[in-house]
């Protein structure tokens, strides 16, 4: 497996501060934040800290600590935006597109996590 990371992709940016962001939360190991674009009325992205180009580059090559914090963290997030079923909310879909059948605009590993309304079928037909 080769994966080619470009370090100046916006959420590299938005890691090293150069690009303002409406955080959600920051751990040792991850970021999430508001999408600029909401699909639904909440609409966060979750990004590893560390330079993993898509979901397989992060789950083949993150060491353990990191991948337990991302997860952690991205539950820890439909709790804080109050969508997690297991804190009373009405749930949520997460969503992490890869390449370009996946349609991946931005080529820094991270989850989508939409909830706030009905979300609908899985995929447009
Ligand atoms: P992808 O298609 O790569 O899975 O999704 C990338 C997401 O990043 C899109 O939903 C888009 O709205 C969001 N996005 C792109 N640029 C920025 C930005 O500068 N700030 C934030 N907060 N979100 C961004």
């Amino acid at each position: 497996m080769s994966y080619v990371y470009d370090p100046d992709n916006i959420f590299a940016r938005i890691l090293r501060g150069e690009i303002p962001n409406k955080t959600v939360l920051e751990t040792a190991h991850t970021l999430a934040f508001h999408d600029i674009r909401p699909h639904a009325p909440v609409h966060v992205l979750v990004v590893p800290k560390g330079a993993y180009v898509n979901f397989d580059h992060f789950a083949a090559e993150a060491p353990a600590e990191e991948i337990a914090d991302f997860h952690r963290a991205c539950a820890e997030v439909c709790r804080i935006v109050g969508i997690g079923p297991g804190d009373g909310g009405q749930g949520y879909r997460t969503i992490s597109n890869a390449g370009a059948h996946g349609l991946q605009e931005v080529p820094h590993y991270h989850l989508h996590i939409l909830g706030g309304r009905v979300l609908g079928p899985l995929l447009a037909r």
